[in-house]
């Protein structure tokens, strides 16, 4: 699973950070969303989905990359 934030489209709700502190953080200026994690592990995957489908934004996406399909 890939996860990126989208810094740009963060209105610094911390929604991300409620759900999932030791993946997501803000920044102590602008309280933009900080990705403190890049790989993850399947215990984490649910709660990451969450957090995308939470993100006031749309500023977390989350891609599945299950099998090695990555043909681009
Ligand atoms: S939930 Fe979305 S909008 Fe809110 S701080 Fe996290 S990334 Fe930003």
């Amino acid at each position: 699973m890939k996860v990126s934030v989208d810094r740009d489209r963060c209105c610094s709700s911390g929604m991300c950070v409620l759900n999932a502190p030791e993946i997501f953080d803000q920044d102590e200026q602008d309280s933009l969303v900080i990705l403190r994690q890049t790989e993850f592990k399947p215990p984490q995957f649910a709660v990451l989905r969450l957090a995308a489908e939470l993100c006031p934004g749309g500023a977390i996406t989350v891609t599945e990359e299950d099998s090695a399909e990555d043909a681009s």
